[in-house]
């Protein structure tokens, strides 16, 4: 298994191109940010994965993962998006608490008990944020969402947050925002930054920043 420094720079590559939509080059700065390291830490890691190929690098042009480096950050992403499933799941955790405790054990989990925790799943799809889980082969399936800021009025199904901030889950959830619940998008206003949401069991509408919006999947097929 490689180091849990490697898996990180993985992720973050990893997270920066899905991002961009595409699998250009990310800038070596923006991996550094994600990380809170300096450039030149960055950038010496950078030869590090280069030798273990994991990526292609090009010096002051930026970085991507190749085919090995994919399957290396999904093994990543499957075992910590199977962790958080277990911990709120099995373990009865709130699903605003598991993320960083997941962050660590991502690292650690053997195949072994990952599998276990699989089967005792039951093969699950969706981890309790609503993101996808990488199946065993490595393989996302694309999940046909896209952002509340990017849609125009109508009814959606929320499916997946993209975000880990406690708080932020804390509010989503006392606003009664989940994974499953459907809401009526029913005013952007694009002077204030802000969208309007009919939420299912509250009277009164509600109003979201556009950063909020953003942090929100919804299903569009
Ligand atoms: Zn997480």
């Amino acid at each position: 298994m490689p180091s849990s420094t490697v898996e990180n720079y993985l992720k973050a590559i990893w997270t920066l191109q899905i991002k961009d939509g595409s699998d250009q080059l990310v800038p070596i700065g923006q991996v550094a940010e994600r990380l809170s390291v300096t450039p030149g830490t960055a950038t010496t890691m950078m030869n590090k994965l280069l030798k273990k190929d994991l990526v292609r690098y090009t010096p002051r042009k930026g970085v991507a993962l190749n085919e090995n480096g994919r399957k290396a950050a999904m093994q990543v992403l499957r075992r910590h998006r199977l962790v958080e499933t277990f911990l709120v799941e099995i373990m009865q955790l709130d699903w605003a608490e598991v993320h960083e405790d997941a962050e660590v054990l991502e690292h650690v989990i053997s195949d072994r008990l990952l599998e276990r925790m699989d089967e005792m799943l039951d093969h699950p799809t969706h981890d309790p944020h609503g993101a996808p889980i990488p199946n065993a082969e490595g393989e996302l399936k694309s999940d046909g969402t896209s952002t509340l800021a990017d849609c125009g009025p109508g009814t959606y199904t929320l499916m997946r947050v993209r975000e880990d901030q406690p708080s932020f889950l804390q509010w989503l959830a006392g606003l009664g925002l989940r994974p499953g619940t459907s809401v009526r998008l029913t005013e952007r206003n694009l002077e204030a930054d802000t969208l309007t949401l009919e939420i299912p069991d509250r009277e009164d509408s509600v109003q979201i920043s556009l950063p909020a919006a953003q942090s929100l999947l919804v299903a569009t097929l």
